[in-house]
C-alpha cells in the first residue's frame, strides 16, 4: 500500500490542502492520503491555536466526500510537541507495510533540517513537496535538506489558513475557500471571531 500524510495544523483546513492532497495522491498513484493534524502543545509563534478535538472535527468535515482521504489522531493522542518523526512511527504502526509519502507544501520543505532528528526521517518515508502559487521551488535549499524531495506541481489554489482567520473578523466570506460545511461549523462555534492572526 502507497500511503500519502499530510501532517499540518488545520487552523482551518481549506481546499488548497484538499487540491495539494489530491495532486499528489492522483501523481504519485497513492492508495490514500491520510490527515494527520497537530497535537496542541507545538504552537509555533501563535498562542491561541483553536483546541485539537475542534481541529479534529473540520479536518474530518473537510476530507468527507474523498473516499481516498482518511484521517489519524495519532498526533493528537500523542502527549508533548509534535514532531514528525514520531508522526511517521505511529502512522507505520497503524499501517504496518504500507510505504509513506509525507506530504510538505513548499515552505515547510525548506525547514525539515531543523526537524526533530531530521536524520532519522529518510528512512521512515519518501517527501514530498508541493509549490503553491507564486512559490517556485528554490532548488539549492531543497538539495540542503536531509531527505530526498519528490517534487510536485499542485494547480494553484492561493489561500492559507491564516488568510482564511483573517477574514472572519472582517466578515469576509469563507464559503469556496474552506469545504461548506467547514465554514459553518466555523460560523457555529464562532471561530476566529477574536483573533489578531
Ligand atoms: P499547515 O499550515 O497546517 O498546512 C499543512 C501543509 O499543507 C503544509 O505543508 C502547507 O505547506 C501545505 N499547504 C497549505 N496551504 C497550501 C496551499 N494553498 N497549496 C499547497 N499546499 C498548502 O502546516 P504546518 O502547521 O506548518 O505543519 C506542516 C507539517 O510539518 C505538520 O505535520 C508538522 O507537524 C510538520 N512539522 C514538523 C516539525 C518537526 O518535526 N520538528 C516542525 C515543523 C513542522 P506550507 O508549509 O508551504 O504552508
Amino acid at each position: 500500500m502507497k500511503l500519502g500524510i499530510l501532517g499540518g495544523t488545520f487552523d482551518p483546513p481549506h481546499l488548497g490542502h484538499l487540491a495539494a492532497a489530491n495532486e499528489v495522491l492522483v501523481q504519485l498513484a497513492l492508495d490514500e492520503v491520510v490527515f494527520v493534524p497537530a497535537g496542541e502543545p507545538r504552537l509555533k509563534e501563535r498562542d491561541d491555536v483553536t483546541d485539537a478535538d475542534i481541529r479534529v472535527l473540520m479536518t474530518r468535515l473537510a476530507i468527507e466526500s474523498n473516499h481516498s482521504f482518511s484521517i489519524s489522531e495519532v498526533d493528537v493522542l500523542r502527549p508533548g510537541p509534535t514532531y514528525t518523526v514520531d508522526t511517521l512511527r505511529d502512522i507505520q504502526g497503524e499501517y504496518p507495510g504500507a510505504e509513506l509519502y509525507f506530504i510538505v507544501g513548499a515552505d515547510a520543505a525548506l525547514t525539515i533540517h531543523a526537524w526533530h532528528q531530521a536524520d532519522q526521517l529518510a528512512e521512515l518515508a519518501n517527501f514530498v513537496a508541493v509549490t503553491r502559487p507564486g512559490t517556485p521551488f528554490s532548488e539549492t535549499a531543497l538539495r540542503a535538506q536531509p531527505v530526498e524531495l519528490i517534487r510536485i506541481e499542485a494547480p494553484g489554489v492561493a489561500i492559507s489558513s491564516t488568510e482564511c482567520r483573517a477574514r472572519v473578523p472582517l466578515g469576509l466570506p469563507l464559503r469556496y475557500l474552506v469545504p461548506d460545511a467547514v465554514a459553518d461549523l466555523i460560523a457555529t462555534f464562532g471561530l476566529y471571531m477574536d483573533l489578531q492572526h
